[in-house]
This record gives C-alpha cells, sequence and structure tokens, in this order.
C-alpha cells in the first residue's frame, strides 16, 4: 500500500528546499490537502449536493516575503522554478502548470489587493491528474500564501470562488465549485455536504470504525476528458431549458423521467443529475445512521449512472469498479472525478484491503497491461498553516 510520507517529513523537506533555493529562512508553511467526492459526481455545475472530503494528502509549500516586485516559484517534486512579475498582466501558457498560481494571483490583484513578492518552495504526496484535484489544492496553496505575504484573510468562499475562476480563466477548464471548496472549507474527520446552488454547507461526520475508504488510481487519463466535460456542461444546461428551470436542481427524477426532451442523450445526462443528486441526500442519511452498507449501494449506483447515464467513465474504471465490488468486504465503489480515467473509490471493511490490493493488482495487470496505485485515506481538515519561525 502506498503510505503518505507524514506531513512533518513534508515540512522539512520544504524548508530545506527553501533554504537551498532562496539562501533564507521561510517564514509560513501551508498544508494544502487534495479532496476525494464520496457521491454527487458532475452535479456541482448544476447547483446539486456533493460530499466531498479533505485527504490526507497534500501540497505543501514554505514561505517568505523577498521584498522584490516578483514570486518566485520552486516545485520540489519536479524541480521546476518559475519567477512570476506582478506588476504586469500574467498571461496564460497553454498547457503549463504556472497557469494555476498565475490565475490565483491575478484574481487577487483584480480585486484591489497588492501582493507583496514572495518566494513559495513547494512539493507534494498528491497524485497529479488522478482526479484528487491536485490543480484545486495548488489553487488554494498559492492563495493562502497570498494571504499571509499580505496580512489579509480572505472570506473562505470568497477564496474558494477566486481559486475557481483562476481555473476557468487561466487554466481553460470549467469546473464547478466542489474542488477548491472541500479545499478551504473541510473539516477533520468530516464530509463537507456543499449545496453548490447557494453554497452552504453542513459538516457530516464520518465514524471510522464504519469502514475503510481506499482510492485506486486507474494510471490513464483519456485526452477527450477535457472536450467531454463541457460537452456535459452544454448538455445539462440545454436540459435545464427544455425544462423551463435554471439549473437540474430544481427537478426531481420523477419530474425528469416523464419529460420529452427534443433529444434522448438530454434525457440521459438530466436523470443522472436528478437520481445523484437524490442518492447523495440519502448517503448522508446512511452516514448519520452509520449504513455502510446501503452507503455501498448508492456508491455502486452512481457508478452504472455515470456509465451508462453521463458516460464518462471508460473500460478501464468500469473493470476496477466492477472488480472491487465482486471481492468480499467491499461495500461499494465507483469512479470518482471528471472521468475517462483517474481513480476508483471503494468503501470497504478494514480487514479486506491486503487481499483486495492483491487480487486487483494483477487482475487490472493481466486486463490492461497496466499497473494501479493504490492508497488508503480518510477525511481529513482543509488547508492550514503553520509558523516556521516565529508567531503566525
Ligand atoms: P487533478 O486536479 O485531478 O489532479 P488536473 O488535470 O485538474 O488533475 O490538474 C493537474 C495539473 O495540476 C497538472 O497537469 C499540473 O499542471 C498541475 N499540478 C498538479 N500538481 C503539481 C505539482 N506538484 N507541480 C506542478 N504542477 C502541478
Ligand atoms: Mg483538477
Amino acid at each position: 500500500m502506498n503510505e503518505p510520507s507524514s506531513s512533518d517529513s513534508m515540512r522539512e523537506l520544504v524548508k530545506q528546499h527553501f533554504r537551498q533555493q532562496f539562501s533564507a529562512e521561510a517564514r509560513w508553511c501551508v498544508f494544502s490537502p487534495g479532496r476525494i467526492n464520496l457521491i454527487g459526481e458532475h452535479v456541482d455545475y448544476s447547483g446539486g449536493l456533493v460530499l466531498p472530503a479533505a485527504i490526507d494528502r497534500w501540497m505543501v509549500a514554505a514561505i517568505g516575503v523577498n521584498g522584490r516586485n516578483e514570486v518566485r516559484l520552486f516545485d520540489a517534486r519536479f524541480e521546476l522554478s518559475a519567477c512570476l512579475p506582478l506588476r504586469v498582466p500574467l498571461a496564460v501558457e497553454k498547457g503549463s502548470w504556472l497557469n494555476y498560481p498565475k490565475g490565483v494571483l491575478s484574481q487577487i490583484q483584480e480585486r484591489g489587493i497588492t501582493i507583496p513578492g514572495f518566494d513559495l518552495c513547494f512539493s507534494s504526496n498528491l497524485p497529479t491528474g488522478g482526479g484528487l484535484s491536485s490543480s484545486a489544492a495548488l489553487e488554494v496553496m498559492v492563495a493562502t500564501a497570498v494571504e499571509l505575504v499580505a496580512g489579509i484573510q480572505l472570506d473562505p468562499r470568497e477564496k474558494a470562488r477566486l481559486c475557481q475562476q483562476a481555473e476557468h480563466r487561466h487554466a481553460g477548464v470549467p469546473c464547478g465549485i466542489m474542488d477548491q471548496a472541500a479545499v478551504v472549507l473541510a473539516r477533520e474527520g468530516h464530509f463537507l455536504l456543499l449545496d453548490c446552488a447557494d453554497f452552504s454547507v453542513e459538516h457530516v461526520r464520518w465514524e471510522s470504525s464504519q469502514a475503510e475508504l481506499m482510492l485506486i488510481d486507474s494510471g490513464v487519463h483519456h485526452q477527450l476528458a477535457s472536450g467531454e466535460y463541457r460537452n456535459r456542461r452544454d448538455a445539462v444546461e440545454k436540459a435545464a431549458a427544455e425544462m423551463g428551470v435554471s439549473s437540474l436542481r430544481e427537478v426531481t427524477s420523477d419530474q425528469v423521467r416523464a419529460f420529452a426532451f427534443s433529444e434522448a442523450v438530454l434525457g440521459r445526462r438530466a436523470l443522472h443529475v436528478a437520481t445523484e443528486i437524490e442518492r447523495t441526500r440519502a448517503a448522508v442519511t446512511c452516514l448519520v445512521q452509520g449504513d455502510c452498507d446501503h452507503l455501498g449501494k448508492l456508491i455502486q449506483q452512481s457508478h452504472h449512472s455515470l456509465r451508462y447515464g453521463f458516460e464518462v467513465s471508460c473500460p478501464e474504471l468500469d473493470f476496477l469498479a466492477s472488480c472491487c465490488n465482486a471481492q468480499p468486504g467491499v461495500m461499494g465503489s465507483r469512479m470518482m472525478g471528471g472521468g475517462f480515467g483517474g481513480s476508483v473509490l471503494v468503501l470497504l471493511e478494514r480487514a479486506a484491503a491486503p487481499a483486495l490490493q492483491s487480487v486487483i493488482e494483477l487482475a487490472y495487470r493481466e486486463q490492461f497491461g497496466l499497473k494501479a496505485s493504490f492508497l488508503m485515506t480518510r477525511p481529513s481538515g482543509g488547508v492550514r498553516v503553520e509558523a516556521c519561525c516565529g508567531s503566525l
């Protein structure tokens, strides 16, 4: 099993790199986590309900002011460095990781906040592009760094929103608000019930004795993901318009079933959204009542709906999910995130994990010639700050 490096070792690593890169001591450390989503997939941009949690894997940064008109970045994991000037517009560079920090800096500047120059050295134990939202972790890490160096505190929802806008405008990904909200607002040991219609949140307790959560990274990322994501957004908007509502949040699955859409595909997309929102509500009841068996069923139904209704799965994810569901001690599994690759989330009994890993690893390699990676996780706290020297 792929164990996360401890937060202590990551903190020391980035502080050391900071010293080497910038010949100074870092003043603060920021831990910006990745996230999972228990259920409520592809519904955030329809104003739906989602149930994410931050995880115990992070992007970790060491930060200090530098007295210059620029932000110097060093990515210790991939050995990338960059220098971003603060007094000129930061242009989009197609395909570059720098679009995320650039987008966040630009969004903050557009809000009239003056950003002092700073240095930031970071590393990460989060897979990139694996559906755990390393992109939101990166954005929130940079936004938090700016709060520290500028001596301000952004409203947490505004912070999530500006990170989302950075992803839209600079990275060109028209994502919903779930990822950034989870990274900013999550609470240790809880899932975050987020209502994407009005941005209200409720923290729903996770009893760790109930079951365990495993993530399986399929190792595949199909190219069509971003184009298809836009198509799905267009389809749900069109379906809502045909039904005469501003978003599909406003309709029930029965209303969708009874409606005659202009194209059958719109009915399939809308039915996924409406039923997924209903499943998310039901999942909250399961968490409150400690009913993991039923929660597992809802998770399986979610995968089925994403596969056949929303059509965002792929053979690798379908194979992993159905193999897991057939194993002893597994309550349910499903594809997680945007789809067309990325990870599968498994709800299982603790004792079942080692056997499950060996069975799935072998079966996946035999079927696709690919190596799956496994990690156990649990709901953890959102972004947090530590003083490296002195007080916050
Ligand atoms: P996910 O958010 O699911 O991990 P995305 O495709 O949304 O996948 O975001 C991944 C992108 O985020 C990467 O292609 C890269 O640009 C950026 N990124 C993530 N982690 C790092 C990192 N450690 N260093 C630099 N860029 C990173
Ligand atoms: Mg992302």
